[in-house]
């Protein structure tokens, strides 16, 4: 069983990207992400700085944009109106779930899709489903890039995706089915019946359902590919923190049957971040 290090290959990424800045840099040009918070949910707040700090890292500017609870929607599209003419501001990340009361739809379709760096926009969402040049959502591109980085080749293989939300799932399942990725894909959901009939069929099984134990040892091909995208926290009294973080899948049963796994944390999540990078930077190429 081959371990899948996310962790590593994004740090080969960053290196990368820290270059591309410098390149852009002699062009005068600072890449510049706007992350926008709304609230002080502690687990958003917790998701917003791992990209200011990824950011620093590569040499992205980062414009942290905290706003209180009870922030209107007039408010919040103005400033993202302010941040989609802002030459500085390249990318913009409006943290979700937005606090009741405004409206996440509205508000992903006023950010200019040329900055939209999550790949959300309805525009991003068609031209990635059609083939073309797209702003593709970060965590479905992190496991592409991560398994082609592994050496794991999609195409011909059967890869089944477990879940089908509009972050995870469904984008996943498209980017593998377009021309070129050639996968044969399978989606199922919590009201597939016999789950396991289809996830035992996969060469390659991804698992975003955000329960843990979803895939268990018996639901795996030997040797199959298994990618766990799953980020849950089970209380855990011997952490200091009071919890550990577990994906979907039941690593220790699986592991020994699979070719090759993603280990939770270090796996998709590091990638989802990178990717964020990413997407910043291209967006600041000069076009
Ligand atoms: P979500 O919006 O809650 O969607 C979960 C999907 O899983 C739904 O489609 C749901 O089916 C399906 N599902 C739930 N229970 C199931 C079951 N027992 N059997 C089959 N399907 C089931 O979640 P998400 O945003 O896609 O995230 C999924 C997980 O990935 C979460 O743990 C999240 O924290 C994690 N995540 C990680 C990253 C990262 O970078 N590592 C990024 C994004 C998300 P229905 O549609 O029928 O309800």
């Amino acid at each position: 069983m081959k371990l899948i290090d996310g962790k590593a290959t994004a740090a080969g990424i960053r290196a990368e990207l820290a270059a591309q800045v410098a390149a852009l840099g002699a062009s005068g040009i600072v890449p510049g992400l706007a992350v926008v918070l709304v609230g002080d949910n502690p687990a958003s707040v917790s998701y917003v700085t791992a990209p200011e700090r990824a950011c620093a890292a590569v040499g992205i500017r980062s414009f942290p944009h905290h706003l209180p609870a009870a922030t209107t929607q007039a408010e919040l599209l103005a400033l993202v109106a302010r941040l989609n003419a802002d030459p500085a501001v390249h990318g913009i990340l409006v943290q979700l779930p937005l606090p009741k009361g405004l409206d996440e739809d509205a508000v992903l379709l006023a950010i200019d899709p040329a900055k939209d760096v999550d790949g959300f926009h309805p525009v991003n969402v068609g031209r990635m489903m059609l083939g073309q040049p797209a702003m593709l959502p970060c965590t479905p591109r992190g496991i592409c890039v991560l398994l082609e980085r592994a050496g794991i080749a999609v195409a011909a293989r059967h890869v089944v995706v477990v879940g089908r939300s509009n972050i995870v799932g469904k984008p996943l399942a498209n980017l593998l089915l377009q021309k070129g990725a050639d996968a044969t894909v399978t989606v199922c959901h919590s009201r597939t019946p016999d789950l396991a009939e289809h996830t035992r069929r996969a060469d390659i099984l991804v698992v975003a359902t955000g329960r843990p134990n979803t895939v268990t040892a018996g639901m795996v091909k030997d040797g199959a590919v298994v990618v766990d995208v799953g980020v849950n926290r089970i209380p855990d009294a011997t952490k200091k923190r009071g919890y550990r973080l577990v994906g979907d899948v039941d690593f220790d049963g699986v592991a020994p049957k699979a070719s090759a796994i993603t280990p939770v944390p270090g796996g998709v999540g590091p990638m989802t971040i990178a990717m964020l990078l990413a997407n910043t930077i291209e967006a600041a190429q000069p076009r």
